[in-house]
């Protein structure tokens, strides 16, 4: 029985830290979803998008107009 409950409590343990990373590693890699009322543009002026990224054509980082 106490063996039963160690490896429900590693379990549980495994579980919050798979849940706590999950959160994390989603908000550092930045999502791209569009931003109302924003324009962004490549920086070599040969796009333009509503939504932050790269530049389909040279490939740089989009840049926000203001
Ligand atoms: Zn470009």
């Amino acid at each position: 029985m106490k063996t039963f409950i160690v490896g429900l409590t590693a379990g549980i343990l495994v579980l919050a830290s798979v849940g706590c990373g999950v959160p994390a590693s989603k908000a550092g890699s930045g999502t791209a979803a569009p931003v109302a009322g924003k324009q962004y543009a490549c920086p070599m002026g040969c796009a333009t998008a509503p939504s932050p990224g790269n530049c389909p054509k040279c490939g740089m980082e989009m840049v926000e107009k203001k």
